[in-house]
């Protein structure tokens, strides 16, 4: 029989039970997210997540959810994704992409051309069981017996004049927080950004999703930095750099400098925390704290941002510098998040 000590006793060990169960029941961490639940890199991540959200919200898979908010990125007019974006300092247009799933098969394609949706193609790379990486003509050629489109070479009115505004200096300087910058015409790394429509407002769109079955999936989708060499591939279609999955653990992805991602393989080491207990943001920060440490003169003049999900889904991110952002979408949310952040 409980006596009134045990009593008193039990009700102290009982009400943070009570306190965390709440936590867990109707009112959940912050951080932590019912699922189907999906998170994009940035603030027109929302709009991704939309196109996500109609898979998830119908029960749909995780891997089907983050392509279609991977297509629509690239259906969208941008600086930084699909065939209209900023193109190479030679003036191509070259797209880089990657998907993986919840049983780690994973297709990437880099530096393709002509070709509108590069995520699709790596989704069908992965299906193929063959390869997971292609890149250049390859994976062109690839694309092309598969039944994609080939688009003509052409950049959109906007690109081509931001592109031969940058050839008055051809200064290769990435711009922190690109999707941020306020257009400022001929005044140095920012002159690319000419266009003040709001249409050139985002960078390289990462996207997760823990669907309603708990499986995770993510894809990455980028015409990566403005002006790059031509041949230049980043970390978005590297599996590891700028996106990784695991589906005991979570999945992750990055936007920002992709060489400064690949040094650390970015995504890979975030997971890893991860499974030895960080919590997603401090797995992130983690990672970010690596990337500052090698040189943190040169990290001062940087943008990486990293978000994570994890099999639970509670959702975290860190960047180098301030203005990286995250959007979250699920049935009781659609909002989008600043990440906490290295400087600031
Ligand atoms: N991470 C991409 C790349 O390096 C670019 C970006 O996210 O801005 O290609």
């Amino acid at each position: 029989m409980t006596n009134r000590r045990d009593f008193l006793r039990l009700s102290a060990i009982g009400l943070p039970l009570i306190a965390a169960g709440r936590a867990f029941g109707q009112k959940m961490p912050a951080s932590r997210y019912t699922m189907p639940v999906v998170v994009s890199t940035w603030d027109s991540g929302i709009r991704a997540n939309a196109a996500a959200w109609n898979v998830l919200k119908a029960k749909g898979r995780a891997i089907d959810a983050v392509e279609q908010a991977a297509r629509s990125a690239e259906d969208e007019k941008s600086c930084c994704v699909g065939l209209e974006a900023f193109p190479d300092r030679d003036g191509y247009v070259t797209l880089d992409a990657s998907i993986m799933d919840d049983k780690a098969n994973c297709g990437s394609v880099a530096f393709i051309e002509h070709i509108k949706n590069p995520i699709s193609v790596a989704r069908k790379l992965m299906e193929s069981g063959k390869h997971v990486f292609l890149a250049g003509d390859g994976a062109l050629q690839f694309a092309v017996e598969n039944g994609f489109k080939r688009m003509p070479n052409q950049l959109s009115d906007d690109a081509e004049k931001a592109w031969h505004e940058w050839l008055k200096k051809s200064e290769y300087k990435p711009v922190v927080n690109i999707e941020n910058t306020k257009p400022k015409a001929g005044n140095g790394p920012s002159a690319p950004m000419t266009f003040d429509d709001g249409r050139f407002n985002h960078d390289t769109m990462g996207t997760i999703a823990l669907d309603a079955d708990g499986n995770l999936s993510g894809a990455c989708t980028t015409s990566g930095m403005a002006f790059k060499t031509h041949g230049r591939v980043g970390d978005s279609p590297i599996i590891g750099a700028g996106l990784f999955v695991d589906n005991k653990v979570g999945a992750a992805t990055s936007s920002g400098v992709g060489e400064e991602v690949i040094r650390i393989c970015g995504t890979h080491t975030v997971i890893e925390m991860m499974r030895f207990g960080h919590t997603p943001e401090a797995a992130c920060k983690e990672a970010i704290r690596r990337i500052v440490d090698r040189d943190p003169k040169a990290a001062k003049d940087i943008q990486v941002g990293f978000v994570a999900i994890s099999k639970k889904g509670v959702v975290g991110a860190y960047a180098i510098q301030k203005g990286f952002t995250y959007s979250v979408t699920n049935e009781h949310v659609n909002k989008t998040l600043p990440s906490k952040s290295w400087f600031n």
